[in-house]
């Protein structure tokens, strides 16, 4: 049994769904159930002479799942090397793909792991890419949630891919960079094949019920209607690009219901784990905000002005503005302060901890 994923991730819906469980769980016996948002792990059973017992299987396995889950770790404020505002000079591509493709023609990746849509259903799936017609061709980010990261082992051991970038939101980056710094022998894949990762700003991510309950009820519409969904943060819109050049927009507070329940427990706003994180916020409209945070992020955002698929601008970041994101999702410690406290009570009533030690913890948050 993965009792610290059980206990301190999934029982409290502090699962980001990042999928990076399933993908380095030793035994693949962790799934996601078809309609369900964060992974079960499979009960296996066997014949012991006239006896049907469960499996656990678990048992003997150096827990490469719980070594490599964003979760069961503290973060803390990333580094900043540099912060640019930058324009695509693709004609069909923004600046993610820009990054992407100067890297595969200088060969700093091989691959990379994106997100595109089913067309015909808007359904988010995860794609893996290595080629420039690859990148141009997918659907990009669309704010929707899937399991990005059970796209691993398809990129690993399925394409051979030696330098995989990873494009997400701000847990699928922690989940890389949470691999990157384990020691655990059944992670070492993982760590010699991920060269890159991209992170995108987030305040949260839906699941594909806004499609299919919201959006196309609210505007009797189809999915296959659909080009785009944009998150705008500073207007508090959500926009909804539809193929004929049209947009349609629901406010933000409206669809909050459809935001899954562990973005409730997440501090990151800016990717601060990445080695290059993008965002609208901090630039003027139509421009993208990009903050180089490791010597390779360095590298990429190099290559991408060399290769001129990328310009810099003149303009200024606004640092308050983004400032002012990562704040408000900073306020979320308080969740993960009520989360600690559940699990102490539940360790108190199997003797762990002692009442005091609760009290001490109530007074912590403020809640005597
Ligand atoms: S946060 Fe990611 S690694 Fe952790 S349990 Fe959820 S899907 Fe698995
Ligand atoms: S808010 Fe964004 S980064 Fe945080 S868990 Fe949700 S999707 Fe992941």
């Amino acid at each position: 049994m993965v009792t610290a994923l059980k206990k301190k991730v999934w029982d409290v819906n502090r699962c980001s769904g990042c999928g990076m469980c399933v993908s380095t769980c030793a035994k693949n016996v962790i799934r996601f159930p078809e309609d369900g948002d964060q992974p079960i792990l499979e009960v296996r059973e066997k014949n012991v002479g006239l006896s049907h017992v469960v499996v656990d299987t678990c048992f003997f396995c150096e827990r490469p799942c719980e070594d490599s889950c964003p979760r069961l770790k503290e973060w803390k404020s990333g580094p900043v090397i540099r912060m640019v505002s930058a324009v695509s000079k693709l004609p069909d591509g923004d600046v993610i793909d820009a990054l992407l493709i100067s890297a595969l023609r200088r060969e700093l990746i091989d691959g990379a792991i994106i997100w595109d849509v089913e067309r015909d259903s808007f359904k988010p799936l995860p794609k893996v890419v290595t080629s420039e017609d690859e990148i141009l061709k997918s659907a990009g980010y669309q704010h929707l949630w899937c399991p990005i990261l059970k796209a691993l082992n398809d990129a690993i051991y399925g394409r051979g891919l030696k330098k995989i970038a990873v494009v997400g939101p701000p847990c699928v980056a922690q989940a890389v960079k949470t691999v990157l710094s384990s020691t655990n022998e059944k992670l070492k894949m993982y760590r010699e094949r991920i060269r890159l990762t991209i992170g995108l700003f987030c305040d949260g991510i839906y699941s594909y019920q806004l499609v299919t309950n919201e959006i196309v009820s609210r505007f009797n519409i189809k999915p296959y209607d659909i080009n785009a969904i944009r998150v705008d943060l500073r207007n508090a819109l959500l926009r909804i690009i539809m193929h004929d050049g049209s947009e349609k927009t629901i406010p933000l507070p409206d669809v909050r219901k459809y935001v899954r329940n562990g973005c409730a427990r997440c501090t990151d706003f800016a990717s601060e784990w990445a080695d290059i994180s993008v965002g609208d916020v901090g630039s003027e409209n139509g421009k993208t905000t990009v903050i180089v945070r490791t010597p390779i992020g360095e590298k990429c955002l190099d290559y991408a002005v060399r290769e001129r698929t990328l310009e810099i601008v003149e303009s200024l970041v606004n640092v308050e503005e983004i400032q002012r994101f990562v704040s408000s999702k900073e306020r979320r410690k308080r969740a993960q302060e009520i989360d600690s406290l559940l699990l102490s009570m539940l360790d108190a009533l199997s003797g762990v901890k002692s009442k005091e030690e609760i009290e001490e913890m109530l007074k912590s948050i403020g809640r005597r």
